[in-house]
């Protein structure tokens, strides 16, 4: 039976270490790092998360900044905003809540973004730095991925790691970090063929396909680390793209849904403000 890796817990505990170091990052420079969220429209979804953004920000000593714009905001409108908060001395990250009305487009919005504050790690520069090797800022699930892998205590050098899943924002970042840590990396997708075979033969199976409950236990190798990215609701429920109680009779460890990756995105969203305030703070210098 497998144990059962708690994204709530690590969470916490590294949301009481991080409290500790914008303290002392605040005594340090007479001023807290700054997040700021852009949100277009009325996306209910939208407007649960950036809430929970903010209250992280705020609980941990951070000053936080949320700007609303109506649902027909021109894209040169939103633009402009960004450039406001690129030149914002006060602001060390920003980040446009996606998805953005269908008017207006995403690409514009990131390639705007200056990188150095693009905390969400989705700019060109950013994943290219990832790719690269050179630091940047790394996009905040696929960072908490990784956090909840080293917890177990599992090395991942050398292991044979599956990543199914290849978007910009989930697959594409976790297979660079697991690659970064020395990992034998599988990518898959909707085309691969032998998805079972492929994924029976990982010792570390990170599930981001938005697929609730696909990965059965027959897709789950005997003492593997099992990584469930997946969030879709199902009559009400959040579930996983793993399907939780056959993969546990066969895994090592295994992160919940919810309660396991998800505390881990916005925990790794603060660590990256304080990492851009500290790296702007270096820059001033
Ligand atoms: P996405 O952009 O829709 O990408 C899904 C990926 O899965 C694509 O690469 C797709 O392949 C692949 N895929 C779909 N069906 C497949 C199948 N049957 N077999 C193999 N691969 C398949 O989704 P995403 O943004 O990466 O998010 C993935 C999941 O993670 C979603 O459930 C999302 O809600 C969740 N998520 C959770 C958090 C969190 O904080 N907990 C954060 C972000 C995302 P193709 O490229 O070939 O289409």
């Amino acid at each position: 039976m497998a144990v059962i890796v708690s994204g709530k817990a690590l969470a916490e505990q590294i949301r009481g270490q991080l409290k500790e170091k914008v303290a002392a990052f605040e005594g340090e420079h007479g001023y807290a790092p700054g997040l700021a969220v852009i949100l277009v429209g009325d996306d209910p979804a939208s407007h649960v998360y950036v809430n929970n953004k903010e209250k992280a920000c705020v609980a941990l000593g951070m000053k936080s900044e949320v700007r609303c714009l109506p649902r027909e905001t021109t894209q040169e409108e939103l633009l402009a905003l960004v450039d406001e908060y690129n030149a914002r001395e006060d602001i060390h990250g920003l980040l446009v809540q996606f998805p953005l009305p269908e008017h207006l487009s995403q690409k514009a919005v990131l390639e705007r973004i200056d990188p150095r504050k693009d905390v969400d790690g989705l700019t060109v520069a950013n994943s290219g730095a990832l790719a690269s090797g050179l630091p940047g800022l790394v996009s905040c699930t696929p960072r908490g991925v990784i956090e909840l892998i080293r917890s177990t205590g599992v090395q991942m050098a050398g292991k044979n790691a599956v990543v199914v899943g290849r978007s910009n924002l989930v697959g594409k970042p976790v297979a660079m970090l697991l690659l970064n840590e020395n990992a034998t990396v599988t990518m898959c997708h909707s085309k691969t063929q032998n998805l079972k075979e492929i994924c029976a033969g990982a010792d570390i199976l990170v599930a981001a396909l938005g697929r609730p409950e696909f990965l059965t236990g027959e897709y789950i190798k005997e003492g593997a680390v099992v990584i469930d990215v997946g969030t879709s609701r199902v009559e009400g429920k959040l579930k996983g793209d793993v399907k939780f109680d056959e993969a546990e009779q066969k895994a090592a460890f295994i992160t919940p849904v919810p309660g396991g990756v998800g505390p881990m995105t916005i925990t790794m969203l603060l660590d990256n403000t304080l990492l851009a305030a500290q790296r702007q703070a270096e820059e001033r210098k």
